[in-house]
C-alpha cells in the first residue's frame, strides 16, 4: 500500500476507456500528479497499477469487455487484488448481482453488493445531493445519472457514504464503488482517497 504522498512516476493509473464517461476520470487523476493509461485492450490492462471504470452503459460495457478480451484478464487482476474504482455503470459491472441487468450481462462479482440499474428513474430524473463521506470533513456534490441503487450488501462491505438512506459509496479491500460521477464535481477528493489505497 502506497499513500497519495508517496505517490511515483511508476505508477499508471489506467481508466477503462471502452464507452461511456471516461475522459473527465483521465482529467481529475491528471490535477492530481498520476499518469494515465487508456484500457482498452489486455495490453493496456498488463501495463496499469490500479484502474477506474467509468460511467456510461453497462450492458454496452459488457459487451465491450467479451468482445475486447478484456472480461477473463479484468476478472483475474480483480482476483489478485488490483485496486479498482467502479463508478455508476462501472459499479454495476464490479457486483456480484445485477437487478435489472440484460440477460447477457455477465457481472464481474468483485465486490459483494446487489445493485439494481437505473434504480432513481430515467435520464430526466437525474439529481445531484451533498453527500457526507466518512472520512471525509467538508461534504462531497455527487451528481446521480440514471443511477444504480446498491441494494444489498454482504457483511464484509464498508459503507462510506449514503444518500438518503442509500449506501452510494462503498469498499470492499481493493474495490471502491460509487453509485454516482465523482469525476464530475470538481473536487478530486475521492480520485485521492482511492489512490490511498494504490
Ligand atoms: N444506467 C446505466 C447502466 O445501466 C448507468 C448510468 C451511468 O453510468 N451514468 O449502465
Amino acid at each position: 500500500m502506497v499513500g497519495l504522498s508517496r505517490i511515483n512516476d511508476s505508477l499508471t493509473v489506467g481508466v477503462l476507456a471502452l464507452q461511456g464517461a471516461f475522459s473527465r476520470h483521465e482529467d481529475v487523476l491528471q490535477q492530481i500528479g498520476v499518469s494515465t493509461r487508456q484500457v482498452r485492450t489486455p495490453q493496456d490492462l498488463d501495463a496499469v497499477t490500479a484502474l477506474v471504470m467509468p460511467g456510461g452503459e453497462s450492458t454496452t460495457m459488457s459487451q465491450l469487455l467479451e468482445s475486447s478480451e478484456l472480461f477473463e484478464p479484468l476478472a483475474k487482476r480483480l482476483n489478485a487484488g488490483m485496486p479498482v474504482f467502479g463508478t455508476c455503470a462501472g459499479m454495476i459491472l464490479l457486483a456480484k448481482r445485477i437487478v435489472d441487468g440484460r440477460d447477457d450481462q455477465l457481472p464481474l462479482g468483485a465486490i459483494d453488493i446487489e445493485v439494481q440499474r437505473n434504480a432513481y428513474g430515467r435520464q430526466v430524473d437525474s439529481f445531484e445531493a451533498d453527500i457526507k463521506v466518512d472520512t471525509l470533513e467538508a461534504p462531497f456534490h455527487a451528481v446521480f445519472i440514471r443511477a444504480p441503487r446498491i441494494v444489498s450488501l454482504g457483511s464484509g462491505v464498508k459503507a462510506l457514504a449514503y444518500c438518503d438512506d442509500d449506501v452510494v459509496l462503498a469498499q470492499q479491500d481493493n474495490i471502491l464503488v460509487a453509485s454516482f460521477h465523482p469525476e464530475l464535481s470538481n473536487d478530486t477528493r475521492l480520485h485521492e482517497l482511492f489512490l490511498k489505497e494504490v
